[in-house]
């Protein structure tokens, strides 16, 4: 999620306003009264009025409010960021305003309030859904493009959803979790071919000889780890980091509670493209920072703060196009930590200027390694596409320590609906004919494989995993342990929840050492269950686990799908 509210990646049409998606009420100044509404209704008996009827938005959600148990303590109408719910002597809706982002259920005492899926007003058939026709009405009345947050949430097939995952019973004996240690421990970075023991020797040498007298006996551990050929790395006690979100996308507070939650775990966190804020400085060595096309506050300070570089090529909710932040969200704070003048436009092109072939990757790799001075890994994160093997074998033969492959099911703060939900592959077949690649290279060790793009559950780490990566991102999971209740309305920028906001107010609904505890935990529930889960394969180490497709089997699945994965089918 590289983008604050409408920071998707758009071109804009000239004088085209964007427009709501489906799911989103058009914007309303302050909730109108019944009078309003009344007039309104008189307005529509003009012949104007009538045209434009044919596209007027309708209400997605109905809020139901029992009076017999509403206690008039207005909690629900003060927490309400959309203008769905108003009080005049009683609490009155609003519906058309309504998002369904549930905040009023979850704070009402006396569970007076419940939200219903408005009935269809569309005549639906199988071909022109609710979405499509409500787009186009939406697209007829404001000649702009589509706009959406969170994730593609269309019906493709979900690959995990269709893996299970083997067990061992009577000769091959199960280990206890409980009893017995499971290391979960994960290095993300280069590995050596192959281990050089007169390298080993050699540095022995250098440190008796060191000892003797001329002050190199404490070179330590990071030298043996050069002289015997693996890179900078990064130590993850458990598989699973947060994913980029940007100060921008999402509030400070958000930021916050990441950060603290990966410290918890032993593991880190991304910063998005927009920047290092400095209250993140004492977490700086848990904090992967972003080199995106906007270049957004990268100088040689913030390289060599962050314990890890990731250089955002594309992201799986919307690949191949940039992001732009207007200007009116830039307040001072943002426009501070992404350095550009507060107030104006951030924008992030599509490519990179500098960046239009594998030798110009290698070469911004390589000046953000003499940056570091060769001491912090260098990740580089593309979308998963259809090329995407060949793109990933490039990038890690550019010198890349890691490769980030992002889904298409890849959340983000704003992007055209279009986009987020028609282009790009999903995470499961990108990990899978990478890992293979790079193997029939032989230049799997090179690089570490870590997937993003819709990581729900321990099990999605799991067969994440045995599919081939390393480790896996998560970011719309930590926004729902913070309360993210999945209304896709982040790029409006009234996130009630006060995660995807910018407001004052709403960003104090976050509290980071709360929300940090709540991610943490989340971390180490799932961390829990991948030990279970290596249990009951009979192995001890995720290492065992990596690139182990034999311990899957498809259900469901065709037999092209079967071979791009190499999984067989369940009962083989
Ligand atoms: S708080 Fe959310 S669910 Fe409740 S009325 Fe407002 S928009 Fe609708
Ligand atoms: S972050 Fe907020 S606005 Fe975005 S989907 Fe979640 S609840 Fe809705």
């Amino acid at each position: 999620m590289s983008a604050p509210g409408q920071e998707a990646g758009t071109v804009p049409l000239p004088a085209a306003p964007a427009v709501a998606s489906p799911g989103e009420a058009a914007p309303v100044a302050a909730p109108a009264g019944a009078e309003d509404l009344k007039k309104k209704a008189r307005q529509a008996q003009t012949p104007f009025r009538k045209m434009r009827a044919a596209v007027r938005p309708h209400p997605d959600f109905r809020v139901i409010v029992e009076e017999d148990r509403c206690t008039l303590c207005r909690f629900c109408v003060l927490q309400c960021s959309w203008d769905a719910l108003g009080f005049d002597g009683r609490v009155v809706s609003f519906d058309e305003n309504c998002v369904g982002c549930w905040r009023c259920v979850a704070v009402c005492p006396t569970y007076a309030i419940r939200i219903e899926q408005w009935p269809t007003m569309y005549r639906e058939n199988r071909n022109w859904t609710r979405f499509h026709a409500a787009s186009a009405r939406r697209q007829a009345a404001s000649g702009g493009k589509l706009l959406t947050g969170m994730g593609n949430d269309k019906e493709y097939l979900t690959v995990f959803d269709h893996l299970v995952v083997d067990a061992c019973q009577v000769t091959n004996p199960s280990i206890d979790p409980l009893r017995e240690p499971m290391e979960l421990r994960t290095h993300i970075g280069s590995k050596p071919d192959r281990l050089d023991l007169g390298a080993y020797l050699e540095h022995l040498g250098e440190r008796r000889e060191g000892a003797s007298g001329n002050g190199r006996a404490e070179r330590g551990a990071t030298d043996l780890r050069r002289a015997l050929g693996f890179g900078p790395q990064l130590r993850l006690e458990t598989p699973i980091m947060i994913a980029a979100m940007s100060y921008g996308a999402v509030s400070l507070n958000v930021q916050k509670a990441c950060a603290r939650a990966v410290a918890e775990v032993g593991s880190y966190w991304c910063t998005g493209e927009g920047g290092m804020h400095p209250d993140h400085y004492p977490l700086a060595d848990r904090t992967i920072v972003q080199v995106a096309s906007g270049r957004f506050a990268v100088d040689a300070d913030y390289l060599k703060r962050a314990a890890a570089v990731e250089i955002k090529i594309g992201q799986g909710a919307k690949p191949g196009i940039g992001g732009h932040l207007p200007g009116e969200k830039v307040t001072a704070e943002i426009a501070r930590t992404r350095m550009i003048p507060e107030g104006s436009d951030a924008l992030s092109p599509a490519p990179h200027h500098d960046i239009y072939s594998i030798e110009d990757l290698r070469q911004l790799i390589f000046a953000i390694k003499e940056a570091t001075r060769y001491e912090k890994p260098v990740f580089v994160k593309i979308a998963a596409v259809h090329n995407v093997a060949a793109i990933a074998s490039g990038i890690v033969r550019a010198g890349a320590d890691a490769v980030v492959l992002d889904g298409f099911r890849g959340s983000t703060g704003a992007a055209p609906t279009m986009i987020r939900d028609h282009v790009g592959i999903p995470i499961e077949i990108a990990i899978a004919v990478v890992d293979q690649r790079l193997r029939r290279e032989g230049i799997r060790n090179r690089a570490s494989l870590i997937a993003a793009g819709s990581i729900r559950c321990s099990m999605d780490v799991v067969k994440a995993i045995a599919l081939g990566a390393d480790a896996v991102y998560i970011g719309t999971a930590a926004l729902v342990a913070l309360g993210c209740t999945l209304c896709q309305q982040c790029h409006r920028g009234r996130c009630a929840w006060g995660l995807t906001t910018q407001r004052p107010d709403l960003v104090r609904r976050v509290d980071p050492e709360e929300g940090g505890h709540l991610v943490a935990n989340l971390i180490r529930a799932w961390s829990a269950e991948i030990k279970e889960t290596l249990g009951l394969l009979g192995i001890n180490s995720l290492e065992s686990l990596r690139g182990n497709r034999e311990r899957l089997r498809a259900v469901g699945l065709d037999r092209e799908t079967l071979e791009i994965l190499d999984v067989k089918a369940a009962g083989r």
